[in-house]
């Protein structure tokens, strides 16, 4: 049966939806508050549970085309003492992630919806009635009846809170200012480089390649900060913020122009949500909507696209939309257990005033990921493969082979 799905959001987990859908044949409407949809931020990491989800969705080879293979996570203080230092290949030597460009991420995903949906841009949802399936516009607009409205408004959902009343659903106090930087002769373009002053300053630097539109190699810059420091931040100006990455990591600032434009940093500020249930009537949440959380294990994308190709299944699966439903969330519940607690845990330890936190962090992390049983732990919960506490998501061994098969 060809069904009639509204989908709220067109970020990445809106975007992997609708083309999961458009497979199945289905009739979608999307409906995005910005008038002009488009890539928001800078880059991120894919895990091998992403690039599954992508390789289901028939776009490994686009986005290996575009992405950066990153093999190592590497993380060191401003006294140059190793505080992280994670291979994929010790969890498992056929896996790497893949750093890319939101704005190749957002068109390889666009192109192979190719207007496949009828797109309702600049047009909020802001009220829903779950049981007949319909959406109110900002005009105050009914849209629908639809089979299924899928909420994919992102972490500071207004939708989120007519499905149930969250169990946690908080702003962080720490946030980041992020842009894309021409990778010029950055020595290490296989992989994530962090460095760390305590837990106040974090500094990234993630290769994430080119898009369709520009073959730049280029990388994602991320500097953290608490969210009450945004205005300061610009207040205090440019000069003062270089002296400052200057002294804290002189190889990351030299990548800037002298007339590097601060203004080219966009802010971002991060969630914590925990969702009693996913769904209600005829509607259900996805990607951040569902589990907004710290970006300091670089999961959200990844469990979007996951979201999106479960949904999948389990429409194909079943014909009862209630059955569907319930088996999205079971399954997506289940893999994403302890990756709320283990980003909510970790974030302080890298981005806070705790200083005592970070003495520690920079004394114990990485020896602590070499006790035995916590190795693998911590590149599964790394590479996304941690299920719950103690299970494994399993890659698929056909994944697997396609993606070694270019390597
Ligand atoms: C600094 C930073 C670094 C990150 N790094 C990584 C990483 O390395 N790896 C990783 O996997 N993840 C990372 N993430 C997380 C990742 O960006 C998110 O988890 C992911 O983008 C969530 O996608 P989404 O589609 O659920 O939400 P969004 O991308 O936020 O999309 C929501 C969409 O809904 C629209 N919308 C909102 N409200 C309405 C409404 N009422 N009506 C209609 N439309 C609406 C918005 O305009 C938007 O287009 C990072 C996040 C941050 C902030």
């Amino acid at each position: 049966m060809r069904r009639h799905v509204a989908i709220v959001g067109y970020g990445t987990a809106g975007q992997a939806c609708a083309l999961a859908l458009t497979h199945a044949d289905d009739n979608i409407e999307v409906f995005e508050r910005v008038p002009e949809p488009g890539p928001v931020g800078a880059g991120f990491l894919l895990q091998p549970t992403g690039l599954q989800a992508l390789w289901q969705l028939g776009l490994l080879d686009d986005a290996r085309r575009h992405g950066a293979p990153v093999m190592r996570l590497y993380g060191e203080n401003t006294r140059d003492r190793v505080v992280m230092d994670m291979r994929y290949a010790d969890l498992d030597a056929r896996l790497h992630g893949l750093g890319m460009q939101r704005g190749a991420l957002y068109s390889i995903l666009h192109r192979a919806i190719g207007g496949r949906v009828q797109m309702h841009a600049g047009t909020r949802i802001d009220q829903m009635d779950h049981d007949a399936g319909r959406v109110r516009d900002q005009h105050g607009r009914w849209h629908g009846p639809f089979d299924l409205v899928i909420v994919a408004d992102g972490a500071a959902s207004c939708l989120r809170e007519t499905i149930a009343a969250p169990a946690i659903n908080q702003p962080y106090p720490w946030g980041a200012l992020w842009c894309l930087l021409p990778a010029r002769d950055w020595p290490w373009l296989d992989e994530l480089r962090q460095r760390y002053r305590l837990a106040r300053n974090m500094v990234g630097l993630l290769p994430v390649g080119t898009t369709p539109d520009d073959d730049t190699p280029r990388l994602s810059f991320f500097w953290s900060l608490p969210t009450t420091g945004f205005e300061p931040w610009r207040q205090a100006g440019a000069s003062a913020w270089r002296a400052e990455l200057a002294a804290l990591w002189p190889q990351a600032d030299a990548l800037l122009e002298e007339d590097f434009d601060v203004g080219q940093l966009a802010r971002a500020a991060y969630r914590d949500a925990v969702m009693p249930g996913w769904w209600r009537g005829r509607a259900v949440l996805v990607g951040d909507a569902a589990h907004a959380m710290s970006p300091q294990l670089g999961q959200g994308a990844n469990m979007a696209l996951q979201d999106a190709v479960t949904l999948m299944e389990s429409l194909d699966l079943h014909d009862s939309l209630l059955e569907a439903l319930a088996r999205f969330t079971r399954l997506r519940r289940r893999h994403l257990a302890a990756y709320h607690r283990w980003s909510r845990w970790l974030t302080p330890i890298f981005q806070s005033h705790h200083d005592g936190l970070a003495r520690v962090r920079d004394i114990a992390f990485r020896p602590s990921g070499k006790l035995p049983g916590a190795r693998g732990h911590m590149l599964r919960v790394l590479a996304g493969t941690q299920q719950g506490w103690l299970g494994r998501f399993a890659l698929r061994e056909d994944f697997l082979r396609a993606w070694t098969a270019h390597d």
